[in-house]
């Protein structure tokens, strides 16, 4: 993100969003991408992100209030495909588990797993598992 003084610090959402750091895309508008999480809960967990750098939901404009419920909705909607039950969530502030200070809403596919909130071991996505998973996201 840049401050008014042109200064940028560093923010490795704004890299992807960029191009200067590698994510698997697996959709954009105008306003909004969303990704494949690096250290996936489930099997397509994604992350919709404004372009535009904010730290979190309050500090939006209430003109981009409709681009991102768009997307989410979309990416719900992607989704679906790989299960009818999901977790949409925002973790605000560090001690919400916030670790990446730009806005970004989780869009986690649930199986057979109950317990959505119970806290188990991530590890990072295997290419394979990305390009599997991104083809199946990919496409409206
Ligand atoms: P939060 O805890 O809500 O801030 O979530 C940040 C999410 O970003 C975590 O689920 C991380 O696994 C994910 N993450 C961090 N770095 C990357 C990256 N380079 N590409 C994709 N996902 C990332
Ligand atoms: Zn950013």
């Amino acid at each position: 993100m840049d401050d008014e003084q042109g200064t940028r610090t560093p923010c490795i959402f704004c890299d992807i969003i960029a191009g200067r750091a590698p994510a698997h895309q697996v959709y954009a508008d105008g306003g909004c991408v969303a990704f494949l999480d690096l250290f996936p809960i489930t099997r397509g967990h994604v992350l919709v992100v404004p372009k535009r750098h904010v730290d979190r939901l309050t500090d939006l404009r209430p003109e981009e209030y409709s681009d991102l419920l768009r997307a989410v909705v979309e990416v719900c909607r992607r989704v679906e495909r790989l299960s009818p039950d999901y977790n949409v969530a925002v973790n605000q502030g560090r001690l919400a588990g916030q670790i990446v200070f730009h806005l970004h809403f989780h869009v986690i596919p649930r199986y057979d797993v109950p317990g959505p909130f119970a806290t188990t071991p991530r590890t990072r996505i295997t290419e394979s598992e990305a390009v599997s998973v991104g083809h199946a996201l990919a496409g409206p």
